[in-house]
Formats: structure tokens, C-alpha cells, sequence
């Protein structure tokens, strides 16, 4: 293989361009062309394409975000979008393609892969969604990120009587907020993964407010709803006051913690070792800190599961 693509797609996450600058770099070093496809499927069917050399990714492997942009298409879900994209990788010479994203993006690099392009996926995306990968990139320093926050909101909630409701991203997945509770000992953590605890989670707002506790934190993904409206249920329950907040996009900026920008980097170099072995359809990951690599399409069909154990331990070490 003399020429590969790169591509970001979907939501952004932190050490994505530390991703990028592994692959041009490790495909640079075996003497093989980078092309950067900006804007994701969009700039690909758009031929939004260029080369990237050694210097193009210097002094990038400690900022968020993307330097080739990412975007959604829905265009590119289509045959004809694929086609169009496929006109533009024969157009440019390349012969294999690197995305880095999350579960959408790799429906779209398995189809790419199915009309005889070659494509390995790197998962990208603070949520930590994916299967067949212990962590995914982004998601260490979204979850500092949050505990950062956290442990502002707990500063001042020493100063009040209040119960604080903390909503995190995800989408569907509660990897962040059970990390982020644990990681701040949250009185109780809302997860889409576990059905609705509400009258236990009263229970233990009742009892710690019997003990004299001053405040108490609740860490909520946003797969669960909404937090201002459980934080209504709760008022309208009990006679607690409750704050809400809403941490938002700043979630998904700042700069890469170390844990991501080496995670990136294995994987980066790892997706090119792939495709130099002329491997396709896989998606790359890190397993009991092992790079894997698995069948995207199994991938795909796999639901996520968040560690039983490790909330349970939550909830033991917030009686
Ligand atoms: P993420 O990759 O973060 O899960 P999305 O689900 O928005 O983000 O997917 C990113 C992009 O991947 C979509 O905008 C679309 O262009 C492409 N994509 C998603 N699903 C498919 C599909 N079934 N076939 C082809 N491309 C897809």
C-alpha cells in the first residue's frame, strides 16, 4: 500500500489529533503517502482532500479537538454518497482509509470496506461506547474534565443544605457518569444501563439528610432524561432543594490527559500496521492494555455493557 487516507468523523473527543498524528507519522515512516479528508464523509464525498506531511501534525498532540474538522452526513448513508465517495479515493490514489469516530462512523467505513476499500476503524469518542475496546479515545479526559467540575459544584455545596444534580454526556451509554460518581463518591448514580432507582435513591437522600449531611451529589447520564426534571421529582417528593448542572460541551474540549494521548498514538500506529498487513473491516482497540483488533461488523452487533461490579461498589461505598 503506497497511499492511505485519514478521516475524523462524528462527535470530536480529545486526542483525536494525537490519533492523526500517529497514523501520518507511522505510515510517513514506512515510506507510505497520508492524504487528510476534512470534515469526515462530507469533505470525502466532497474531495475535501490533502496531503499531509511530518510537519503538518507537528504541535498538535496536546490540543482537542480535530485538526481535519469532523462532521455528520446523511448523505454519505446512502449508496450513491458511498459512491461518490469511492470516486474520490480513486480519484486521489488512495488505497486504504483510516476513521477515527465512533459506532456510526464505523457503519459507514464497513460499507467503504464492502465496495473494496480497505478501512480500519479507531474508536474516537468521549462515551466509551464501544465494544471490543476497554476505553475509547477521549473519553480519560472528558472524565477529568468532569471531576474537575464535580469537585467545584462540591465546594460550594458545603456551603449549603442542597442536593446537586450533576448531568453528564454519554448518549446512551453511563460509562461516564459511573466513572465520574465513583470517582467523586456521588451519593447515588443515574445510568441508562440500570432501570429506575428513584425510590432508592429518595431513600438515600433521606437518610443522609437524617445524619446531618449537608449536601449530597447525584451524577446523572444523560441517557437517563433530564436532569432539571429529576431534579423536579425530587423536590416534589421531598422537601430537598436541588440544584442542577448541566456540564454540556465543555465535555468534549481541552486538552488530551497523558492516558489518551498514548492511547491515540498505539492506536494510531496500530491501525497502519493493519493496513500495511493488508488487513479490513477491523476496528482497533485496547484490551487488559493489549492492542486487539475485531470484525467491525461484530463490533457493531454487540451491545455496551458498563461493569456491573464497579457500580455495585458505588452504590456500597455510598451508604
Ligand atoms: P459517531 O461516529 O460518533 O457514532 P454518527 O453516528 O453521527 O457519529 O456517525 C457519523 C457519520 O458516519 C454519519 O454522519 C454518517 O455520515 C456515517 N454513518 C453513520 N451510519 C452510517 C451507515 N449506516 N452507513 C454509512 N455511513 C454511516
Amino acid at each position: 500500500m503506497k497511499r492511505i487516507g485519514v478521516l475524523t468523523s462524528g462527535g470530536d473527543a480529545p486526542g483525536m489529533n494525537a490519533a492523526i498524528r500517529a497514523v501520518v507519522r507511522k505510515a510517513i515512516y514506512h515510506d507510505i503517502e497520508v492524504y487528510g479528508i476534512k470534515y469526515g464523509y462530507q469533505g470525502l464525498m466532497e474531495g475535501n482532500i490533502e496531503k499531509m506531511e511530518i510537519g503538518s501534525v507537528g504541535d498538535i498532540i496536546h490540543r482537542g479537538g480535530t485538526i481535519i474538522y469532523s462532521a455528520r452526513s446523511e448523505e454519505f448513508k446512502t449508496d450513491a454518497g458511498q459512491e461518490k465517495g469511492i470516486e474520490q479515493l480513486k480519484k486521489f490514489g488512495i488505497e486504504g482509509l483510516i476513521i477515527i469516530g465512533g459506532d456510526g462512523s464505523f457503519r459507514g467505513a464497513q460499507k467503504l470496506t464492502e465496495k473494496g476499500y480497505p478501512c480500519i476503524g479507531i474508536p474516537g469518542t468521549i462515551d466509551n461506547d464501544i465494544a471490543g475496546t476497554d476505553f475509547t479515545i477521549g473519553f480519560d479526559t472528558a472524565l477529568n474534565t468532569i471531576i474537575e467540575a464535580i469537585d467545584k459544584v462540591r465546594d460550594t455545596a458545603t456551603s449549603h443544605k442542597r442536593t446537586y444534580i450533576i448531568e453528564v454526556m454519554g448518549r446512551d451509554a453511563g460509562d461516564l457518569a459511573l466513572w465520574a460518581g465513583l470517582a467523586d463518591g456521588a451519593e447515588s448514580i443515574l445510568i441508562p444501563e440500570v432501570k429506575d432507582e428513584f425510590d432508592e435513591v429518595i431513600e438515600r437522600l433521606k437518610r443522609g439528610h437524617d445524619r446531618g449531611k449537608k449536601h449530597s451529589i447525584i451524577v446523572l447520564a444523560e441517557g437517563v432524561g433530564s436532569g432539571f426534571d429529576y431534579g423536579k421529582r425530587i423536590e416534589e417528593t421531598t422537601d430537598l432543594e436541588t440544584r442542577v448542572t448541566v456540564l454540556g460541551y465543555i465535555q468534549r474540549g481541552g486538552s488530551p490527559t497523558a492516558s489518551d494521548r498514548v492511547l491515540a498514538s498505539r492506536l494510531g500506529g496500530y491501525a497502519v500496521d493493519l493496513l500495511r498487513k493488508g488487513e479490513a473491516g477491523r476496528m482497533v482497540g485496547i484490551q487488559n492494555n493489549k492492542l486487539v483488533n475485531h470484525d467491525i461488523l461484530e463490533i457493531l452487533a454487540q451491545p455496551h455493557t458498563i461493569d456491573k461490579d464497579m457500580y455495585q461498589l458505588s452504590k456500597e461505598l455510598s451508604i
